[in-house]
């Protein structure tokens, strides 16, 4: 991803105020009478890594498995949510369960099942 479109992800995402906060508390220098625009260019330059996991840009994926031994990897949650749903419902001796792969929790399923 570009470092323009997470600019403007993050000036989307965040109102003028949030945005100075933010920069304030980690340390971003601002030149006065910044757009917000701008500012989001100032944080993605300094913060980049943080500001992707933040606003969830990193394209996480999920994992089903299941005790059979189905494990099928997602690129979307809802999409590896739904396979673990319909791999549950289909048979009764199965519990899938999902991982997100970057926060490493259970999206779907429960523990022990
Ligand atoms: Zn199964």
């Amino acid at each position: 991803m570009e470092d323009e479109e997470i600019a403007k992800e993050l000036a989307d995402s965040m109102t003028a105020i949030e945005l100075r906060e933010f920069m304030s508390e980690h340390g971003v220098s601002r030149s006065r009478g910044a757009s917000k625009l701008m500012m989001a260019r100032r944080v993605v330059e300094e913060e980049r890594e943080m500001i992707i996991d933040k606003l969830d840009l990193g394209e996480p994926g999920a994992t089903v498995c299941c005790a059979c031994g189905y494990e099928e990897h997602f690129d979307s949650i809802p999409d590896a949510k739904e396979a673990a749903q319909k791999h549950t419902i289909q048979d009764a001796d199965c519990h899938a369960k999902a991982w997100h792969d970057k926060m490493g929790h259970m999206i779907y399923g429960e523990l022990g099942a």
